[in-house]
């Protein structure tokens, strides 16, 4: 009878936190005001609307103002951003990355691009963020050092890189993970697309990395319409992803050479001028957000069955969803909640279906992954746009 019961209680429980909800509540819709025209007119009047203009220049620093990386690098989208990290981390064809199974399909698309092989690494419950204690028993037991890196003893092949993802604006444990990647020789990438706006420690998550991607989808903190970013501490880097992101042309008044095949992954100064105003409001989001998370965390406090997804203790998240984390394992109990809730007006959703389930991914070399089934089939996300 109780997973019955659990569904009617938390959807009673979000809509008086989101207060008297509407026809329909969204899960996370981006916020607009005049500003954001002013600047997209102030644009289109410069002519300036493309890869090259003020607008990129300025967005890219107050990026860099507001993560503290030295060098922020725009691109098109977060899959563009993840692409170009992954480049310039060295990853070559053939070589495993290891990445969450519990992600975006964008983060192992990338390591596709490049004709590298997604490695599938399990997750805590905690966080929803890799675990660094499985992932380092797997490598010392799975794997084997040579003079150029690191080898998946069973695959033959190199496994070149780390990919943790701040599942829904959570950090991942990095102090933990850097020191693995460390003993194991592995680059680290963040996919750190979900957590604008989220720390680590005292630093903006990003910078505890090779380089990290960010999104300004339309469901992400702040948004561009579409478009991403690269943070990184290393210049040289950064003028190669910029140079990579636009055709790789040799700078020049006429001339058009090229050094590489680049790829046109440049956003445009129309997105960028979206971006300066959405970033103006990003403080004000993150502390509306923890609001909302406060709040929710209150009414779900004591409820017995499911249990609200708090920030890890050595975070500050940006609480980008809201997550909860049913006890039912089965699945049924998130089955007939998101069918309630979703009738009823309220947009809920499950989280990913883990990739290493998916067909396209399902040859790919993979630790245990009970956990991330598990909580594919108990974590649902709740209503989180900043203005609730
Ligand atoms: C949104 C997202 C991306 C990709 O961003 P796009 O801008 O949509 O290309 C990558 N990884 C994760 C985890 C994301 O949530």
């Amino acid at each position: 009878m109780k997973e019955n019961t659990i569904p009617v209680t938390i959807q009673e429980i979000i809509s008086k936190v989101i207060d008297a909800p509407e026809e329909f509540t969204p899960m996370h819709i981006p916020i607009f005001n005049e500003r954001e025209i002013d600047l997209l007119r102030e644009c289109v009047e410069s002519n300036f609307v493309s890869s090259v203009g003020a607008f990129c220049d300025r967005f890219e620093s107050s990026l860099v103002e507001f993560t503290g990386a030295r060098r922020a690098v725009l691109t098109v989208n977060g899959t563009s951003a993840l692409h170009l990290s992954l480049i310039l981390a060295g990853v070559e064809r053939n070589d495993e990355v290891l990445i969450p199974s519990f992600t975006f399909v964008a983060t192992a698309n990338a390591v596709r691009y490049i004709g590298a092989i997604p490695h599938f690494i399990e997750i805590e419950d905690q966080s929803l963020g890799v675990d660094v204690t499985k992932l380092s028993q797997w490598l010392e037991t799975t794997t084997e050092a040579r003079e150029d890196g690191v080898w998946n003893k069973s695959t033959g092949r190199r496994i070149r890189c780390l990919v943790p993802m701040h599942t829904f604006g959570h950090p991942v444990n990095m102090d933990a993970l850097n020191a693995v990647a460390a003993r194991f020789g592995l680059v680290v990438v963040e996919d750190a697309a979900e957590s604008l706006g989220s720390y680590y420690r005292d630093r903006h998550t990003g910078n505890d990395s090779l380089c990290a991607a960010i999104s300004f989808n339309g469901n992400k903190i702040i948004t561009t319409g579409g478009g991403g970013a690269i943070l990184t501490n290393d210049d040289d880097l950064a003028d190669r992803a910029k140079h990579l992101s636009t055709t790789a042309k040799i700078p020049h008044s006429w001339e058009m050479r090229h050094d590489a095949v680049g790829f046109n992954y440049r956003m445009p100064a129309l997105n960028a001028a979206l971006g300066c105003a959405q970033i103006e409001k990003l403080p004000d989001f993150v502390v509306k957000k923890r609001a909302l998370a406060a709040r929710y965390r209150a009414a779900f406090d004591g409820v017995e069955g499911v249990r609200f997804l708090n920030e890890p203790e050595w975070a500050t998240s940006n609480y980008w969803l809201n997550t909860l984390v049913l006890d039912d394992d089965s699945g049924e109990a998130q089955e007939s909640f998101l069918e309630l809730a979703n009738s009823e007006g309220i947009m809920t959703r499950p989280a990913w279906t883990p990739l290493h389930l998916l067909p396209l991914f399902s040859d790919c070399p993979k630790m245990d992954l009970t956990v991330t089934e598990t909580m594919a089939r108990r974590v649902v996300n709740i209503p989180s746009t900043a203005s609730l």
